[in-house]
């Protein structure tokens, strides 16, 4: 018969407990066992509505508590060096994830090592912290938390199927340590062996089928790796409960063919972002493997269509037969939050159309009801399903003519400025009298305490609006006035009215609803609750020109205006699913250029559009890469091109390597862009000058991600190798992002020293 499966299942809990357990216990206020205590509960909670929601095969071993790649590196013995004078167990495990700094005395050592680095998992936005491994790597299976959980939840009379990070993933995953040259994947041999154990101990455990997660397989692999998977399963088949070998974010394209011919027992596909590929992967699935279909989404938000799932899963019936079919989820669920059932304040029209990880564990039940006993069996709830999705079609709230006509008709002269940027660059050289290598930040100031807790107390009504208002001018007309003491070229106002860069607009933006509680793990015990587009996207009224322009006039010198991008909104939101994402990006776009064109009336004669996500929103095959940017940078484009050419319009980017889209940066067209660079990546300067790029650019050259100050020195050397690239006319002098984590006294002290040195280069140019 065919049976529900679930891939993984968020770990934080319904109202982030575990979030703040692990907090207590880096600040010392709950015990270790008291941790461990909590999250087996957690672990309990959750194992036990999974099986109370009708899941057949429940996951275990998807509990984490920081990440789970940093959990099979430290299951595997995967500790660098530099951590193993700490203490096993949790103080390597949470130091390898955020570093640990602790001050010795007599009888200790004082401890300062950083964390492992944190890269996004796949195109979501988890990071997950990649491992590091050395040419002499030893592995050996350095704890038995999976053993464990496969055996608490057997102690509950709960059966999971554990999941682990599959060997080629987690060496490809990975890099190697610092000064060596080591190609994580040459050390399989070595590490299959310890799999093996693994895997053998859970099957004495009990486990009948463990989940081996291998997301690479998505991705465009070479030869060699293919070799190499069908090297390692070969021989873990061998010792293994059965294999089920999970891929997910997209579709298995030419790497079905050695995947089938693999002797595992079973292959999950993401159905959600590939649909296509079922019938391609029916038609060469051999007779013992088991296909598990990912047809629910579990990286968005939306209620599924039951009856269309249903009929993809009877076509997998059909052809394969009901006992080798599973219903699952596309992914892990640990992308979508908890539960709707903790948004009480939520428009009950919207609420309806939502369905959180709670809620899809019911839609997988529904459909695998459906499929194996008819559905007359689950008729209500197939009923109640249909008629939320055909209210949500019809909604008002959802589709605006207006909004579709103007992105329908989308002329090409939107999507140009008006003279190519030779003759803009002399019009507002005129304009604004800006001396070479002229300053600049990227948009933020310390949002400090005072400032939180004034956005706080407005929340609450403890402020009326007007003190508040009063509030926030105070901030602004200090950080102007420092900037004009510090001698920067063009200010800004400093951001203090914005609790975040996208929230802060979808607030103000038409089809956008907020939730109280949807928090989806970020990094670590950092959660973020992404805003919902639901509908058309539009602007309604001005948002920022009423800051930008008070700002603007407590001064004689340029304030930038400071706008989110349209593909940043749209990548850090849940976005509708029922038209595409491009369409949605156009909207946004719109939205934004109303407001840069009220920016530019409002006599606002620089303006920034912060695109920090648009490298992170590449496809994952290089196929796909066109088409994306293709529609990305025309988003873009149709943002920022509604001004005349004396107004300067800024970009800004980082988090990425940009090296590879260099093409469409160019194509952005952006008079100047802020680019993340502290830390001396010469491989971009040469980008630049390989592609002669020719507008303006201002390479960071202040690490905002630390608290230290640099020198007036360590800049200038930076600005020097920049000058290498770099025509003398086209740099700019800024930090590498926005300064809102940082505290004042660095910020004052560093920015005087920016300022300092590109004094120092006026005069010697
Ligand atoms: N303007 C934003 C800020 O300064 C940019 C932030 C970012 O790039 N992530 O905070
Ligand atoms: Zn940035």
């Amino acid at each position: 018969m065919v049976s529900s499966a679930n891939l993984g299942f968020p770990r934080m809990g319904a109202n982030r407990e575990l979030k703040k357990l692990v907090e207590a216990y880096w600040a010392g206020k709950v015990t270790e066992q008291e941790l461990q205590q909590g999250s087996k509960d957690l672990r309990a909670a959750h194992w036990k509505l999974q099986k109370d929601s009708g899941i057949d095969i429940i996951p275990s071993n998807d509990f984490s508590f920081y990440d789970h790649v940093l959990d099979a590196a430290h299951t595997f013995g995967v500790i660098p060096s530099k951590y193993q004078h700490l203490q096993s167990g949790l103080e390597s495990y949470f130091a390898m994830g955020r570093g640990l700094q602790r001050a010795g005395d007599a009888n200790v050592q004082a401890v300062d090592v950083p964390a492992q680095e944190m890269k996004k998992w796949f195109d979501t936005n988890y990071h997950y912290i990649v491992p590091e491994f050395a040419s002499n790597q030893q592995f050996s299976l350095a704890n038995s938390k999976p053993i464990d959980e496969y055996l608490e939840a057997k102690a509950i009379g709960i059966e999971t199927r554990p999941v682990i990070l599959g060997p080629i993933s987690f060496l490809l995953l990975g890099k190697a340590v610092k000064g060596d040259s080591v190609q994580p994947i040459q050390l399989l041999e070595k590490l299959v062996p310890v799999y093996e154990q693994l895997l053998s101990k859970l099957k004495q455990a009990g486990a009948s089928d463990v989940q081996l997660d291998e997301p690479v397989l998505i991705l465009d692999l070479p030869a060699s790796i293919k070799d190499a998977f069908k090297h390692a399963y070969e021989v873990l088949v061998k010792s293994s409960p059965r294999i089920l070998v999970a891929t997910y974010f997209g579709r298995l394209d030419s790497n079905v063919e050695f995947l089938t011919q693999l002797p595992i027992h079973g292959i999950h596909l993401d159905l959600v972002r590939a649909p296509e590929q079922l019938d391609s992967v029916l038609k060469v699935l051999p007779a013992h493997q088991t296909l598990s279909l990912g047809v629910i989404n579990g990286r968005n938000i939306w209620k599924a269509n039951l009856s269309k799932a249903i009929e993809t899963v009877i076509k997998a019936v059909q052809a394969i037969g009901s006992d080798r079919v599973i219903v699952a989820p596309s992914c892990s669920m640990l992308h979508t939050p908890h539960s709707t059932e903790s948004e009480t304040k939520m428009d009950q029209e919207i609420l309806d159309w939502l369905a959180f990880s709670a809620e899809k564990l019911h839609e997988l039940a529904t459909i695998k009801e459906a499929v194996a006993t008819g559905p007359a069996s689950v008729q209500a709830k197939l009923q109640a399903n249909a008629d939320s999705l055909a209210r949500r079609a019809a909604s008002k709230r959802i589709h605006r003519q207006e909004v579709k006509d103007r992105v329908n008709n989308i002329s090409p002269d939107q999507l140009k400025r008006r003279s190519p940027f030779p003759e803009r660059q002399k019009l507002q050289q005129e304009k604004l009298k800006l001396p070479k290598f002229p300053t600049t930040t990227v948009g933020s100031f310390p949002q400090t305490r005072e400032v939180r807790l004034a956005r706080s107390k407005l929340k609450k009504g403890e402020y009326t609006p007007e003190q508040y208002d009063e509030f926030i001018k105070g901030e602004v007309q200090k950080c102007v006035k420092f900037q004009e003491d510090a001698n920067i070229d063009v200010l800004v106002h400093g951001e203090f009215e914005r609790n975040d860069m996208v929230e802060f607009f979808g607030e103000n933006f038409e089809g956008h609803v907020f939730t109280q509680n949807g928090w989806v793990q970020s990094y670590g015990s950092r959660c973020v609750k992404p805003p919902v587009i639901f509908g058309d996207v539009s602007r309604s009224r001005p948002i920022t020109v009423y800051w930008s322009q008070y700002a603007q006039s407590l001064t004689k010198k340029p304030m930038k205006g400071m706008l989110t991008g349209p593909i940043t909104c749209l990548q850090w939101s849940f976005v509708r699913d029922d038209q595409p994402r491009k369409d949605t990006a156009n909207q946004l776009a719109f939205a934004i250029r109303d407001e840069v064109v009220d920016l530019e009336k409002a006599g606002i004669p620089v303006i920034q559009i912060d695109e920090p996500a648009i490298r992170e929103g590449l496809p994952l095959r290089r196929a796909d890469w066109d088409a994306y940017l293709q529609w990305a940078v025309d988003a873009f484009l149709l943002s920022s091109t509604g001004v005349h050419d004396q107004t300067q319009i800024h970009t800004h980017m980082c988090y990425s390597d940009f090296n590879d889209i260099f093409p469409s940066i160019k194509r952005m067209d952006a008079d100047v862009i802020t680019i993340e660079n502290s830390k001396s990546d010469l491989k971009l300067l040469n980008a630049f000058e390989q592609h002669s790029y020719t507008n303006e650019i201002g390479p960071g050259v202040y690490d905002i991600h630390s608290p230290r100050v640099p020198s007036v020195q360590e800049m200038q050397e930076r600005v020097a190798a920049m000058l290498k690239y770099l025509p003398t006319g086209l740099v700019w002098v800024n930090p590498d992002c926005g300064l809102k984590t940082r505290g004042w006294p660095e910020v004052e002290q560093a920015l005087r020293n920016l300022t300092q040195v590109a004094q120092s280069f006026r005069a010697q140019a």
